[in-house]
């Protein structure tokens, strides 16, 4: 037989469902209609590996033997899918007999050695594979399953672990067509196993977590194919984890060398080993989706182009940092030596490295046996002959990676912003042009991946580098996925909202269901909660204002038109909240006036006015310090915001009121906006309440609002259960002091929508605009503070989108920028645009800027 061998290689997911094999008979039918010979590896059925670990765990601590059982489930589930006979399945019974056996000697002894280890992980390919030459033979293909260890004999590397000799083997690329031709039985199609090869005493050893991709690579070397394919859940390479960000972009093509240093650098999507062998055998590799067959993925080959460029930003958690410091050693030749020996010696590999006259920082990725090893103990001992040594294990690595990164070094400067708030403990420059890599604490790495992402990667426009976004290549499954999924309000009234704005004119619309929904959830949850009061800043419509009074909640003022709006619509027995900064003093004296509790930011305005404050009873603010919110411009606490008393010297202000035989009677503290963090309300009560003994009058505490509700896919929504969790366990601390909120946002902002008629589209460039007939003079929270509101296509709620858009209003200003970026349907002038999560300071903040009249207001009562 002389037609040439594709090898195809197929993930976890590709092969755990029976229809996913149909899709991989499909290609091996396709391929062999072309005349080609397939070569395929399988990965075992996804989740299978992580749970063969967690089954060695459960025997080594005598637990339920609960993953294996899953296991178990999980191939005769499959099974049945594919429709095998009793018979048929057999052989894949027998396996997980017999791995059932080998975890009942791990129980037995207590022992898991590396090598047990090795042959237990084995078993999720060799029952895939078994699983598969039956799936495959239902679709009338009748392959040869080949045992990979008969091919794949590892190679014992000098200073390597005993342990990583059977868990991370590793296999020399060599070509022996003349073994293979034996093992495939001159047969056109071939199952064998991803990730399991044999040492050179013939035990069973593994290549590495995710090394099927490697197994196929070295298969494809070995026997000359002409072609390798990656199949897995991902069309491609992208330029960052697509399940994290939906913007990444597929690489459509890169070099063997640029794919290595990705995925060595945390694109998962590739087992960094794979590229080595496919390079030394000529042989190209493409990435392909199996959910989605018929797109093109990424092409990975020789170098094609030289051209500067960014092509990534993506991160490796788990990293250990280590700092070796010493000043005994400060020029002396040969430090870098006597630092890197220990490393050598005891096979632990460094991956990135900074050094200075009397310090040496480098970062560990996967010590043997990890931090708690005898490797690393080892290790540490020698290095503390050298000098004081350092470790830290909560780091991730951020890596840009591009072609000639040094030239494009300049586009970084905006991007460096984003390490205003994050603390970078390293950072490296490859030699070889490649990336730069900065070590940050683990909890900021995905931040920092996400805004690099955003500011260095080109959303628009589609070239030799990148294909569409994930989010663009997925929308239409997605759409289908999340048909049923609940809708927010205004889907349902599509027809109604459209007819509302049929006269071209942009409307606010609002949904007092909503309204009162979000209302009656905080008074349902937050029952340690006694007093709530709505920031009606956020929303001062009157029909918003009475169904908020009429679910039972107060309202906070912080202007006297604000304090006289409310005793004018909902009365005088609603209880009202002042807490103005910087006001004029008058607006103090309506306060009191209209029985509203005041609250004040420091002692200066006891001093300002004292006849004012003579004999009352106050609130101070204080200013805990720290400070959270969506943006630096409504953090409130903090060193420079102008908000608020600081805390340590609440005393102050207890003095100067009894000056003027006042009495401090409530503890006031807001420290930002938009936080989904249940703890941070516990957090401010916890502080507020260090200070309760200089402050013998209080009768309530307010921890402040900024509850915050989701604005985009992947935020998880404020747990209003938890939140009360934490402030209940202080409760007793608190005794009769009543404790107060003041959310704004989470009342109003999900039941309000801007509608703006669409007036023009044009395309600059690769540029497209979608403008609208209103902008920042209605809406001005994203170009204030970058807020992110969703932008639907109203006029076509069902149509998939076909790219992105920058949606614009009419304002003569460059800010005037409701959406950067957004995925809409083809849109035209005529449609309308509704832009989410508009009711909280919307209108409120709105202009006539331009002398442009801002949206009008619409309510919905039923
Ligand atoms: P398989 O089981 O098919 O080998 P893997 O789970 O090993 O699949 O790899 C595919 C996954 O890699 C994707 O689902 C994706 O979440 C992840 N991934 C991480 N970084 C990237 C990246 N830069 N490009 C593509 N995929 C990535
Ligand atoms: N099944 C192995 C793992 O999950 C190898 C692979 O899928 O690439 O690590
Ligand atoms: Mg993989």
């Amino acid at each position: 037989m002389t037609s040439r061998w594709v090898v195809l290689k197929f993930g976890g997911t590709s092969v755990a469902s029976a229809r996913n094999w149909g899709r991989i008979a499909a290609r091996v039918t396709e391929l062999h209609a072309e005349g080609k010979r397939v070569w395929i590896v399988a990965s075992a059925l996804s989740q299978v590996s992580n749970r063969l670990e967690q089954a060695v765990e459960e025997a080594l601590g005598n637990r339920e033997p609960a993953s294996l059982g899953w296991i178990q489930g999980r191939h005769i589930e499959l099974a049945g899918e594919i429709g095998l006979s009793v018979t048929a399945y057999e052989p894949v019974k027998e396996l997980l007999e017999e791995l059932g056996q080998l975890l009942e000697g791990v129980r037995l002894t207590r022992e898991a050695s590396p090598r047990l280890h090795a042959r237990i992980m084995s078993f999720g390919e060799l029952a895939s594979t078994q699983l598969g030459i039956a799936a495959l033979g239902h679709h009338g293909l009748h392959g040869q399953r080949v045992d990979a260890r008969d091919l794949l004999i590892s190679t014992e590397v000098d200073g390597q672990q005993p342990a990583d000799r059977f868990v991370q083997a590793q296999v020399d690329p060599v070509r022996n067509v003349l073994a293979a031709e034996a093992a495939s039985d001159a047969c056109s199609l071939v199952l064998t196993q991803g990730f399991i090869a044999r040492t050179p005493r013939g035990e069973t050893c593994l290549l590495g977590r995710g090394g099927s991709d490697t197994s196929a690579a070295l298969f494809a070397h070995l026997i000359g194919a002409e072609s390798l394919e990656i199949w897995t859940d991902v069309h491609g390479m992208f330029s960052t984890d697509p399940r994290q960000l939906p913007t990444a972009r597929l690489i459509r093509q890169i070099s063997y060398r640029e794919a290595q240093e990705l995925a060595a650098m945390g694109a998962k999507v590739l087992h960094p080993r794979c590229l080595g062998p496919a390079a030394e055998g000529g042989i190209p590799i493409e990435i392909r989706n199996t959910m989605d067959p018929e797109a093109r993925g990424t092409r990975i080959g020789p170098s094609l182009s030289d051209d500067a460029a960014v092509m990534a930003v993506v991160m490796r958690e788990g990293v250990t940092l280590l700092n070796i410091s010493t000043l005994r050693m400060w020029g002396t030749p040969g430090f870098l030596a006597k630092v890197f020996a220990p490393f050598a010696e005891l096979g632990i590999s460094v991956d990135l490295v900074a050094t200075s006259q009397s310090a040496v920082s480098v970062t560990l990725d996967g010590v043997p046996g990890g931090t708690g090893g005898e490797p690393f103990r080892r290790l540490e001992e020698r290095l503390k002959l050298l000098g004081e040594v350092t470790t830290r294990e909560d780091t991730a690595v951020v890596s840009i990676v591009g072609r000639r990164i040094r030239t494009v070094l300049h586009k970084l400067g905006p991007a460096f912003a984003v390490f205003r708030e994050h603390e970078v403990h390293l950072v490296s420059e490859s030699s070889e042009d490649l990336n730069v890599s900065f070590v940050v604490g683990q909890q900021d790495a995905r931040t920092l991946v996400d805004r690099l992402h955003d500011q260095l990667l080109p959303k628009q426009g589609s070239d030799e580098l990148f294909g569409p976004s994930w989010e663009l290549l997925t929308s239409k499954q997605r759409r289908i996925e999340t048909a049923e999924a609940p809708k927010p309000w205004w889907h349902a009234r599509q027809a109604e909202l459209l007819d509302l704005v049929s006269d071209g004119q942009s409307r606010y619309v609002y949904d007092l269901a909503t309204v009162r929904a979000q209302a009656h959830g905080l008074r349902q949850h937050l029952t340690a909660v006694g007093g709530l009061y709505y920031a009606m800043k956020a929303n001062w419509n009157a029909e918003v204002l009475r169904t908020i009074a009429a679910e039972g909640l107060g309202i906070e003022c912080v202007s006297a038109a604000e304090i006289k709006l409310v005793r004018e619509l909902l009365g005088d027995a609603i209880p009202i909240l002042f807490t103005p900064n910087f006001c004029p003093l008058d607006e103090y004296a309506v306060a009191f006036e209209h029985g509203a509790d005041v609250t004040l930011d420091g002692p200066h305005l006891i001093d300002l006015a004292p006849e004012l404050f003579r004999g009352r009873e106050l609130g101070v603010r204080v200013d805990p310090g720290g400070g959270l919110g969506h943006h630096e411009k409504v953090v409130t606490a903090g060193a420079q915001a102008k908000f608020g008393h600081p805390v340590a010297d609440v005393a102050e202000v207890v003095r100067a009121a009894a000056e003027v035989g006042a009495t401090v009677t409530g503890l006031h503290s807001h420290v930002g906006s938009g936080i989904l963090d249940p703890d941070s309300w516990g957090r401010t009560l916890q502080g507020l309440l260090a200070v309760r003994d200089q402050l013998p009058d209080l009768r309530w505490i307010d921890v402040g609002g900024g509850l915050g509700v989701v604005e985009r896919a992947g935020q998880q929504a404020l747990d209003l259960a938890a939140v009360n969790l934490r402030l209940a366990e202080l409760a007793a601390e608190l005794g009769d002091i009543e404790l107060r909120m003041e959310p704004g946002r989470y009342l109003v902002s999900e039941g309000g929508v801007l509608l703006a008629p669409v007036t023009q589209v044009r395309r600059k460039g690769e540029v497209r605009f979608v403008g609208l007939a209103t902008g920042m003079n209605s809406l001005i929270r994203p170009a204030l503070y970058g807020a992110w509101h969703g932008i639907h296509n109203l006029s076509r709620l069902d149509a998939d989108p076909d790219g992105y858009w920058h949606v614009v209003g009419p304002i003569c200003e460059t800010g005037d920028v409701l959406g950067r970026d957004r995925l809409l349907p083809s849109t035209e002038a005529g449609d309308v645009l509704l832009i989410e999560n508009a009711g909280a300071y919307g209108r409120v903040m709105a202009s006539r800027y331009n002398l442009r009249e801002p949206a009008a207001e619409v309510v919905l009562t039923v």
